[in-house]
């Protein structure tokens, strides 16, 4: 069963063959760590780790690299602005080097809770300057470069097939180009190598061949991908928006000073919308992992709710969709749970499970698959076995999971009998009264069969 994955350069679903049988290399752009990762970056992450998931699943042993860009990511992706680390410096009064460590640890916290699997291995923009410098000074000595007033630049007009992954129109862009390039030579060009500004001391810079300064954001990926994964590799992902620009100039580097075309596939997560709208960090206000757990949400209903749309379609993000998602969740843990222990897993299943996530990680009709199996009436130990076969993919973490009793306080607890008391002696006002002091309390009533059943409420939404 072959596996086949979109690859936005060939614009096309193609098989997946491993340059190295033996090992499967693969780099994700990870976060810029100025602030915390909002759910809407989580879903590029959660689409990667099923990416990563699914290769295993089919075998291969997997070397997933990730950056952390901690320097020289500007405000603006026309190399303008702020650096992104010491706006985020400035904002919470501590150094770019402190606040890179905070949201790192925050980042991988986020990673822990959706049950996406660490990366073999993490690097970081400004434990490799030495590296940056070398593969500017090679894509240098190849006649690419040129020098402004504030830093060393990447030449596109010098690249055959500059912008070919995005399918760019570089030279309508040159010809009818209103933008304000500044001193760069074409539109598109980039910044290898920023000059500090003369005036101003910056918290992260060093010397280099060309004056002291910092990185460009894009040449960490190449250079680092280059160090851990060899100039030409097998899978590159990110989120869409890195399409156009920063895989694009990635792309440029790499095959400027290697003559190689980095990445064999190219494969890019669709954006999480909210309210119809970009969820971008600089807006201000945003939501995270955190901001779920306050809301009552386990983080994992938020992985199963990015598994019901496939990665490359847009997803809108509604508390209706993630209170679904929650129930459904809930619902998968308990029937799995009252499975018992798990016996000899059904292959048929396993077959058709995984030839729905072969199809370019078809979730949505794998988590149709899912449910069929919870419906049909094979032996519990059968479906437990072959559930767990399905969450080495899904994630979901449905052999730890336990069924919790809350814990609920004694005065509540009494509020509850005093209730029960009212309604067997048909006093229903003052039962109506007590189940809302008890709501106001921040709990839920809920009678059953077997008698009240009492749940802690739900927070309030915005
Ligand atoms: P950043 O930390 O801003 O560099 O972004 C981290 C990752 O999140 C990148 O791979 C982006 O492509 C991705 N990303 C940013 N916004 C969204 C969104 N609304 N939905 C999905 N992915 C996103
Ligand atoms: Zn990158």
């Amino acid at each position: 069963m072959t596996l086949r994955l979109f690859d936005t350069y060939a614009r096309a679903v193609r098989d997946f063959e491993p340059l190295d049988p033996s090992e499967v290399r693969m780099y994700a752009c990870g976060p810029t760590v100025y602030d915390y990762a909002h759910i809407g970056n989580l879903r590029t992450y959660v689409f990667e780790d099923i990416l990563r998931r699914v290769l295993e699943f089919n075998g291969y042993q997997v070397r997933h690299v990730m950056n952390i860009t901690d320097v020289g990511h500007l405000v603006s992706d026309a190399d303008t602005g702020e650096d992104k680390m010491e706006l985020g410096a400035r904002r919470a009064g501590k150094s770019a080097w402190e606040i890179a460590d905070y949201y790192t640890q925050e980042f991988r916290q986020d990673l822990n809770r959706l049950n996406i699997l660490e990366p073999t291995i993490w690097c970081k923009a400004t434990d490799h300057i030495p590296e940056q410098i070398e593969m500017i000074r090679c894509i240098e000595a190849k006649g690419f470069t040129y020098r402004t007033s504030d830093g060393i630049y990447f030449d596109t007009s010098h690249l055959a097939d500059y912008g070919h992954l995005a399918r760019l129109d570089t030279s309508g862009l040159r010809a009818g180009a209103r933008v304000d390039k500044g001193e760069k030579r074409n539109p598109t060009d980039f910044a290898l190598w920023k000059f500090s500004p003369p005036d101003q001391k910056r918290q992260m810079e060093w010397d280099s061949p060309w004056g002291i300064g910092f990185p460009g954001w894009h040449i960490e990926c190449s250079a680092m991908s280059a160090k851990y994964l060899g100039t030409f590799f097998d899978i590159h992902c990110g989120g869409e928006d890195h399409v156009p620009v920063h895989h694009t100039n990635e792309i440029a580097q790499t095959e400027a000073c290697h003559g190689t075309r980095l990445a064999n596939f190219w494969m890019h997560g669709h954006f999480l919308l909210f309210e119809q709208a970009k969820m971008a960090k600089s807006a201000g206000d945003f939501l995270r992992t955190q901001t779920l757990i306050d809301r009552g949400y386990d983080p994992l209903a938020y992985r199963y709710f990015c598994l019901g749309a496939h990665y490359r379609a847009k997803l809108s993000f509604t508390w209706e969709a993630l209170d679904a998602a929650a129930t459904a969740l809930q619902r998968l843990r308990t029937t799995a749970h009252d499975w018992g222990q798990p016996g000899k897993a059904n292959l048929t299943y396993v077959n058709r499970f995984k030839g729905q996530i072969n199809k370019d990680l078809n979730m949505p009709r794998a988590l149709a698959v899912v449910w069929e199996l919870v419906k049909d009436d094979l032996s519990p130990s059968i479906k437990k076995a072959t559930l767990l076969q399905f969450d080495r993919v899904l994630g979901l973490r449905l052999a730890e999971w336990q069924p919790e009793e809350a814990v609920i306080p004694r005065e509540i607890m009494a509020l509850v009998e005093e209730r029960e008391k009212a309604r067997s002696a048909k006093q229903w006002k003052d039962a109506d009264e007590l189940r809302e002091r008890v709501r106001q309390a921040g709990y839920e009533i809920e009678d059953t069969p077997k008698g009240p059943k009492i749940k802690v409420a739900k927070q309030e939404r915005f």
